[in-house]
Formats: structure tokens, C-alpha cells, sequence
């Protein structure tokens, strides 16, 4: 499926790693994704699910085939310029967070601002604005090791919009909660989405896929299935059954998510 409306489009999109044993990592993906969508990419390890990010996130070039970002063809770009589009339009989430532990939440969020020299009274009105978003207008002070894994990832997406990115892009986001506070950040997901964030999720855990509104999944570099899917997991109900299942269990959540 291409469409002139489409924010991001791939065409036959392959990554081969090495020359003298080639991994084909990646063999021919064709993608499109509209702005406003929300996406889970899943497949086994090994699929090339990252492979996929690195490309999507302009990390990494793919070895043939072409990559249109915004009607902009992103595929031949210089390590320069790629880093330029990925400080422009895209919003990175890990699975590790990758905070500055020396930092406070807010100059965490405040770095990507830093970067594209926006003053500093805007950059912290911006960034206590996010922060706000993500429900942690209380917690702009503290520094990473003083908060929940849960808010960690919190001030990661919160460090991710600031700059108003074109995307989203979340590599396994809940990959080191446990389940309430992975169950958190997927209500805040599906809050911004409904704002009209697009957001692309990798992740290899159904349950977290069954959240999004189109599943493509992989399979050896290739795109085996993808998918609307028709009746997505809301995320607030499943926040109620799992804090029941919690509760029954008389397991209570060390820290609020
Ligand atoms: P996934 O994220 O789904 O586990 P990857 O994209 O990491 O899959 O890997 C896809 C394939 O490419 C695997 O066979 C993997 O071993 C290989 N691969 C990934 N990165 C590299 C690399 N930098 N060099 C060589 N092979 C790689
Ligand atoms: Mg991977």
C-alpha cells in the first residue's frame, strides 16, 4: 500500500550485514504508515525487528531500496544529515530509558531543545508543559534513581515529545517494568494517540501488541502479516484487570505506576 499521504513509506527495503557471510537481515519490506496511526511491528528474535527500527529511526541506512520520510527520500542521506531528520521528526522510547542520571526529569526533557538552540526560559516551559502531559508535573526536580522505573519511562516519552516529533518510536517500552507500570505506559500511549501522536511499537509480548491499532509482523526480514487490527486491548480496562489480579493476589504495587 503506498499513498501520497503516507508519512512514512519503505519500498522493497532491504539490510545485509557483512559481505564475505551476509546476514539478510531484512529482504524486501514494503511499509506505509499514515500520520495519526498506531502500530505494533512483532516477530520472533532474529526477525529483524530492530533492524526495521534502526532504518525507521533513521539510525542506519538501508543496503537497497528506498525510504520516503514526509515525501522526503531519507534512504542516502549523510550520517549528518540523517542525525539532523532524527532530531527533527522523530521521538525515541527504549526499553532502558536512557536517562542522565546525574539530571533532574526536567533537564532530561529539556536536552532535545538544547540541541536545536531554543532558549532557555522556552525550553523549560516546553519541557515542565511535557512533563505535565505524562502526568509528572510533581516529579520535575527529581532525578532518575529517585523514581519508579514506570516514571523513568515517563520522562523518556516526555524527553521524546518535547520536540514535537513527526513519530514515536518505542522499542519494547515496557521491556523492564513490571506489569503495572508497564500497564502505565501503555495507558499513556493510547492517550497520546488519541491526541493524534503516531506511535510505532516494537515488541515481541502479544499482550502489549493486542493495544495497537495495526499489527505487521515479521518473519526472516520479511513482512508475513500485517494487518488492522479490528478490535484493539484498551488499555485503562486492562490496567483494571491486571490491578485485580494484583490485588487478589494481595500483591500491592510498591510505588503509584
Ligand atoms: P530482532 O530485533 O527481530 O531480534 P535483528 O534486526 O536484531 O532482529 O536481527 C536480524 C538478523 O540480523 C539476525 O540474524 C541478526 O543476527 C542479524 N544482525 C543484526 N544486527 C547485525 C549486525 N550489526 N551485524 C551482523 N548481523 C546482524
Ligand atoms: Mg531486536
Amino acid at each position: 500500500m503506498t499513498s501520497a499521504a503516507a508519512m512514512i513509506d519503505i519500498q522493497n527495503v532491504t539490510k545485509t550485514y557483512g559481505t564475505l557471510r551476509p546476514v539478510h537481515a531484512l529482504r524486501g519490506i514494503d511499509l506505509s504508515v499514515a500520520a495519526g496511526e498506531y502500530v505494533a511491528i512483532m516477530g520472533p528474535s532474529g526477525s529483524g525487528k530492530s533492524t526495521l527500527m534502526n532504518i525507521l529511526g533513521c539510525l542506519d541506512r538501508p543496503t537497497a531500496g528506498r525510504y520516503l520520510l514526509q515525501d522526503r527520500d531519507v534512504s542516502t542521506l549523510s550520517d549528518d544529515q540523517l542525525a539532523e531528520v532524527r532530531n527533527q521528526l522523530i521521538g525515541f522510547v527504549f526499553q532502558t530509558f536512557n536517562l542522565l542520571p546525574r539530571q533532574t526529569a526536567l533537564d532530561n526533557v529539556q536536552l532535545p531543545l538544547i540541541y536545536r538552540g531554543i532558549a532557555p526560559a522556552e525550553r523549560r516551559r516546553r519541557a515542565l508543559d511535557v512533563l505535565a502531559r505524562v502526568g509528572l508535573d510533581q516529579w520535575s526536580h527529581h532525578r532518575p534513581n529517585q523514581m519508579s522505573g514506570g516514571q523513568q519511562q515517563r520522562v523518556a516519552i516526555a524527553r521524546a515529545l518535547v520536540a514535537e516529533p513527526s513519530f514515536l518510536l518505542a522499542d519494547e517500552p515496557t521491556g523492564n517494568l513490571d506489569s503495572i507500570s508497564g500497564q502505565g505506559v501503555m495507558v499513556l500511549m493510547e492517550q497520546l494517540n488519541n491526541e493524534g501522536i503516531t506511535i510505532l511499537l516494537v515488541t515481541h509480548d502479544e499482550r502489549i501488541a493486542a493495544h495497537a491499532r495495526r499489527q505487521i509482523r515479521l518473519l526472516d526480514g520479511l513482512v508475513v502479516k500485517d494487518e488492522p487490527n479490528a478490535n484493539p486491548l484498551s488499555a485503562a480496562t486492562e490496567m483494571q484487570r491486571l490491578q485485580k489480579v494484583l490485588a487478589d493476589a494481595n500483591i500491592l504495587p510498591e510505588v503509584p505506576q
